[in-house]
């Protein structure tokens, strides 16, 4: 994949970069010290590794953004995310909004942009053209496993997401010339799941959907969990030990 490639990740927060829940007690419990949060192993090495295959990363959840701030300030991995929206501020999917924001044209959505979340109702693009990572076991899966993905649906759609996506469920890669004089294929593909084998992960899941977007996600929950990172959240400031004054606002 020689030619600079820039595309954009949208990943979704709670299940798929960590397991924050906790945070919801921050400031309220009195046992401030256990509280703690997870990270996705190997988070940080695979957004480094995506980003320079070319990738600019985006969070986009349901919860509020002072959540999602403080979720990725507590794993020290805000910089890695040129946005973080929550609630009210973009709908979930918002591909429209996202590309005209970062101004890619409609015919690179496919291309360039790649959603990623543990949710199949909640987190998917609403754009047929633009791919799904749905990921219900983020939190046990190592996210390198995710970079041997993107780079496996690079390498295939000669850096195209969404064309690599469709020759690898089609499974004809790097065509002939000779294959384009072939009568057109048959148009009813639609809701296919396909089984692919992602080298040194295992296999992979990719659906094609009539006027929905493809997804890709991978067959089985990992037999080995990956080691949980587990982070302990900061004590609040304003009352570092002060027991009488946890009263939430
Ligand atoms: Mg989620």
């Amino acid at each position: 994949m020689n030619p600079p490639f820039s595309g954009v990740i949208v990943w979704d927060l709670d299940g798929t970069l960590g397991v924050f829940d906790q945070l919801a007690l921050w400031n309220r419990s009195p046992a401030q010290s256990l509280l703690m949060i997870q990270a996705r192993p190997d988070l940080e090495a695979a957004l480094n590794e995506l980003t320079s295959l070319g990738f600019i990363h985006r969070v986009l959840t349901m919860a509020t953004s002072r959540y999602a701030e403080m979720a990725l300030a507590t794993l020290q991995l805000r910089h890695h995310f040129i946005a973080v929206e929550g609630y009210g501020q973009r709908g979930k999917g918002d591909v429209v909004g996202i590309a005209e924001e970062m101004e890619i044209p409609a015919q690179r959505w496919g291309a360039s942009m790649l959603f990623i979340g543990d949710h199949p109702m909640m987190d998917p693009p609403r754009d047929p053209r633009v791919l799904f990572h749905y990921e219900p076991w983020a939190i046990e899966r190592s996210a390198l496993a995710v970079v041997a993905m993107v780079r496996e649906l690079l390498d295939r759609g000669d850096g195209d997401l969404a064309r690599g996506f469709t020759r690898w469920h089609e499974a004809t890669a790097r065509r002939s010339w000779w294959d384009r004089l072939r009568f057109r294929r048959r148009s009813s593909n639609h809701f296919e799941p396909t089984e692919r084998e992602l080298a040194d992960h295992g296999w992979m899941v990719l659906v094609n959907r009539k006027e929905e977007c493809p997804v890709i996600a991978f067959r089985e929950r990992p037999i080995i969990p990956a080691n949980p990172v587990m982070i302990p959240l900061p004590l609040p400031e304003a009352n570092p030990i002060d027991s009488n004054s946890d009263i939430d606002e």
